[in-house]
């Protein structure tokens, strides 16, 4: 079968890879229909992470083709979300719905574990790690797929954001970046009820249109200084009390703590790179840093319903679609910020 591999700096290829198979009896094996490119494939990409070669991808819907004999929910034919870790569902941390800290998860692509951008993958613990879309395992209906599919990672990851920043309604709430991540942070902040959102966004226009079309209020073009001080200009001029950090750059840490008011609290979900904090200041402003890996499959079953119905369609942040074929063409694409997110279609 067809998969993509990483091989170093800015180099995907769809290579030949071994089919998968059923090597322990809670294993699955899903024909993947949908993939998408992460933000975090993006840091692969440009030499920032993984060993090479190693296959790649962590957010991928479709069929399951068969199941290990321990298997119980879920049965071949059911269509599947899979989320960007595998977990057991049954450790102590997966019984609070911290199923990012599972004793037994991991990560898609690493050791010898599959990955979700190719044609198909073994899942570990698939009764901890799939969800079906639907109670009886139907396929949904084609427009909610590509929704559906961002709740394997890019929604649940903004959602997070929100979720931890304690967003609720009547919140006025700044999200930080103009990314998939971030889109989907200002849509999630927006069905939890904030009434305002302030995006510290792009330079360009039409990432801007889509962070207003997301449910932002304001979206602020300026960056560092600049944009500390055009929000506290839009907030009364303490800063804003709850801010989402949706990129993991040393400059976009640096401009939430300093926006962030005075017993506030930042919420991080991009992934830091280089980021060092210091605490003294966050100290004595009473600040509180929260954040961290979004646990997606514990999300995924109040967020499935909301895509379902149309509360929400988050699937909107694929600007792009792709065969498989065209893989190393979405990377590049995204790597250039042609576009914001690529769909990639498998099957
Ligand atoms: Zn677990």
């Amino acid at each position: 079968m067809k998969a993509a591999v990483y091989h170093g700096m800015r180099g995907i290829s769809l290579d030949e890879v071994p089919d998968p198979v059923i090597a322990a009896s809670t294993d699955a094996i899903v024909d993947i229909e949908y993939a998408a490119v992460c933000g975090s494939d993006l840091w692969t990409y440009r030499g920032q992470g993984a060993k090479a070669p190693t296959r790649i991808g962590h957010e991928f819907v479709g069929t399951v083709r068969e199941v290990g004999s321990a298997v119980r929910s879920v049965k071949p034919g059911d269509w599947v979300i899979v989320p960007f870790r595998f977990s057991d569902g049954v450790c102590r941390f997966c019984r609070r719905g911290w199923e990012t800290a599972c004793l037994n998860g991991g990560f898609w692509g690493r050791e010898s574990v599959d990955a979700g951008q190719g044609q198909a993958a073994t899942v570990p613990y698939a009764d901890g790690t799939l969800v079906k879309a639907l109670p009886d395992g139907s396929r949904p209906d084609e427009k909610s797929i590509p929704s559906l599919l961002t709740l394997a990672d890019v929604f649940t990851t903004g959602y997070h954001a929100a979720v931890q920043a304690g967003v609720g309604p009547g919140d006025v709430v700044t999200v930080v970046g103009d990314g998939a991540v971030g889109l989907c942070a200002i849509m999630a902040c927006r069905l939890l009820g904030a009434t305002r959102v302030i995006n510290a966004g792009s330079t360009h226009e039409d990432r801007n249109r889509m962070a207003r079309e997301f449910g932002a209020d304001v979206v602020v073009s300026s960056r560092g200084a600049d944009a500390v001080g055009e929000i506290r200009g839009l907030t009364g001029g303490s800063g804003p009390d709850r801010v989402l950090e949706c990129v993991g750059s040393p400059q976009s840490f640096s401009t939430v703590l300093a926006m962030c008011a005075k017993g506030g609290t930042v919420s991080y979900v991009g992934i830091p790179h280089g980021v060092t904090v210091e605490m003294g200041p966050l100290f004595s402003r009473d600040v509180t840093i929260t954040g961290g890996m979004s646990p997606a499959h514990h999300y995924l079953a109040s967020l499935v319903p909301d895509v379902l119905d149309g509360t929400i369609e988050p699937g909107r942040v694929f600007t792009a679609t792709y065969p498989l074929e065209e893989i190393s063409r979405a990377y590049a694409d995204m790597d250039a910020r042609r576009v914001i997110k690529p769909l990639i279609r498998v099957a």
